[in-house]
């Protein structure tokens, strides 16, 4: 896209478009991989009483360290995985990718590395807070070989290195056995291993939150956009050594998550059973998916994340083509692959009828 000249837009920035994933109503949304599961009348009525408790303090600024917040998140990743983490070791802001954009802006001098391909925001953020990116390899398979990685960590000696596991947009996952060598590679370059959690809770995986603990460069981001089937809230969230996060406040704004962002989060954190109930649905449906996929012929990357990444012969074309029969999916711009989100059971059968038919068109 060209901008008019008058417009004093920075070079580096010309040559770029705007994240745009399209958002269509009246058709199965199977390209953004939200939860498809709303949330329940329960927690409905809920969140409106705690934003009507609230809303008369709307006058005074919210509580800019989130210490209520930080301190439920806290105890929600320690039920789950262990750990002994307090308020000091998370951050909190509007979205992962707010947090993504915080660890550039104060961590981002000597350059990012991640294993493409990968999400497509880490390195767009890189070059929107003038971060050099650098992409390295994964196998032809697209998961992640440890040691390959830790040797490329190695010699580029970046100060930020993204590992995602599950991968978006493969599925693929790295053990923790692994996570710990790319660590150990990422100490010895002085930087920071930043894993980007937001499907973890979909993954058969043990989380890399346990890590912390033994290697204090690592940080793990998750979100609340995913399992927790809270999007349109936009809460996403770091786990890291107290250090890490006390200078992360340096490029943070004043006042960042608003009074009711955090109130509904705590909302969502207090009916957290109910809302992560819906994950082992989704992860029997990623099965059914991936069988029906296997059964039109298609081949399907093992997936421990919400989504599944299939190969077919004209992506283009087939999006397009389920598009109108009204399912929408993620054409992520990788030669003969497409990606569908689980969605509930309806769209599943509806994406998989239109998928079949669009086939046997073809054939
Ligand atoms: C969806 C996604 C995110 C984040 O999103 P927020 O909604 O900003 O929390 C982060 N990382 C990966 C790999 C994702 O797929």
């Amino acid at each position: 896209m060209s901008y008019p000249t008058w417009i004093p837009l920075r070079k580096d920035l010309q040559e770029l478009t705007a994240y745009g994933a399209p958002q269509f109503n009246d058709v199965a949304r199977l390209n953004t991989n939200e939860n498809p599961y709303p949330p329940s009348a329960i927690l409905v009525k809920a969140i409106a009483e705690r934003v009507e408790s609230i809303a008369g303090t709307l006058n005074r600024y919210p509580d800019r360290d989130a210490i209520a917040l930080r301190t439920s998140l806290a105890g929600f990743l320690n039920e789950l995985s262990g750990t002994h983490f307090a308020s000091e070791n998370i951050w909190a802001a509007n979205g992962s990718n707010e947090v993504i954009q915080s660890l550039f802006l104060a961590f981002g001098s000597r350059g990012a590395l991640g294993f493409t391909p990968s999400y497509s925001m880490h390195p767009l953020i890189a070059k929107v807070t003038q971060t050099p990116w650098s992409d390295g390899v994964r196998r032809a398979d697209f998961t992640l070989d440890a040691t390959a990685a830790a040797e490329q960590i190695r010699k580029i000696a970046p100060s930020i290195t993204f590992v995602t596991t599950p991968n978006n947009p493969s599925g693929t996952t790295v053990t923790i056995g692994e996570l710990k060598d790319i660590a150990q590679a990422v100490g010895e370059v002085s930087g920071l291993l930043c894993i980007d959690e937001a499907y973890a809770e979909f993954s058969s995986e043990e989380s890399a939150v346990s890590l912390i603990e033994q290697y204090p460069h690592v940080i793990v981001i998750r979100t609340m956009s995913k399992a927790f089937a809270f999007a349109g809230a936009r809460l996403g969230y770091m786990a890291a050594h107290p250090e890490v996060i006390a200078a992360l406040l340096l490029v943070r704004l004043p006042y960042h998550l608003s009074a009711i962002t955090q109130a509904v989060a705590l909302v969502a954190l207090e009916h957290r059973k109910e809302l992560l109930e819906t994950v082992d649905a989704l992860v029997r449906s990623r099965a059914w998916v991936a069988d029906q996929l296997s059964n039109l012929g298609l081949r399907v990357l093992p997936s421990n994340a919400n989504f599944l990444l299939f190969e077919v012969s004209t992506p283009t074309q087939v999006w397009q083509e389920l598009l109108e029969e009204g399912v929408l999916i993620r054409d992520v711009g990788l030669s003969g692959y497409l990606r569908v989100t689980i969605g509930n059971e309806a769209e599943n059968a509806l994406f998989i009828s239109s998928l079949k038919s669009c086939l046997e068109r073809k054939s």
